[in-house]
């Protein structure tokens, strides 16, 4: 998953980064509001875990505006700031999760796993498409009763998709999601086109899945239209 830090102390932003790598997830770090507002606009985020008390920002302003630009990421509330108002605030304008400092990181690993159980839909009714369904609970993909056998990654690749249908993600962010770090070169692309093609192999031996589309020159979506 990919994480954005935003904190201006820049030892705890470093410690918060080289815990989350530890944990697997992919880091960016902004020690300003604008650099955090730049990012934001510019790069897919799974999560933003924002300190509210910014030298150039006020940070409950980068969740308004993330919310008047439609971008969809979940904010984590980390302050100083121990005013209910603030809290109220924050989660009253879209913020998911609030967590005082000072705080242990396993309990914002905790927080951050607990938001993305409700995000991510993980434990949650199953997802169709178009014949298929998967299970999410069972982390199985079905057709008509029976398990289609795919991988455990090939299931993240679909989960992820079907969570963002509609939207096409290019093959780096599909990367970085399942895999924790960020591609580097044409041969980790294409390590994205052979597991969507082995994917597709699997799937035609079971039915037709024309909402799994290629979008040339980008990346991957899943349609709800077909
Ligand atoms: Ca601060």
């Amino acid at each position: 998953m990919n994480v954005l830090i935003v904190e201006d102390e820049k030892s705890l932003a470093d410690e918060i980064a080289s815990y989350l790598k530890k944990e697997g997830f992919l880091c960016d770090l902004a020690y300003t509001g604008a650099d955090a507002s730049e990012k934001i606009a510019v790069n897919l985020y799974d999560f933003v875990l924002l300190d509210l008390g910014l030298p150039d920002y006020n940070g409950l302003d980068l969740i308004r505006e993330a919310r008047k630009n439609n971008i969809d990421v979940s904010f984590i509330i980390i302050t100083a700031r121990g005013a209910v108002e603030d809290r109220v605030k924050g989660l009253d304008i879209g913020a998911d999760d609030y967590l005082p400092k000072p705080f242990a990181l396993a309990e914002l690993h905790a927080r951050i796993m607990a938001v993305a159980r409700r995000k991510f839909q993980i434990g949650s009714p199953d997802i169709k498409l178009g014949e298929f369904v998967m299970d999410i609970r069972g982390r199985k993909l079905m057709y008509s009763d029976k398990e289609v056998e795919i991988t455990k990654k090939e299931f993240d690749l679909l989960h992820y998709l079907a969570i963002n249908h509609d939207k096409v993600l290019a093959r780096h962010q599909l990367y970085e999601h399942i895999w924790g770090n960020a591609l580097d070169d044409q041969y980790d692309s294409n390590f994205i086109d052979v597991h969507i093609k082995n994917l597709r192999k699997k799937l035609s031996a079971w039915a037709p899945a024309p909402w799994l589309e290629t979008v040339r020159g980008v990346g991957y979506r899943i349609s709800t239209d077909s």
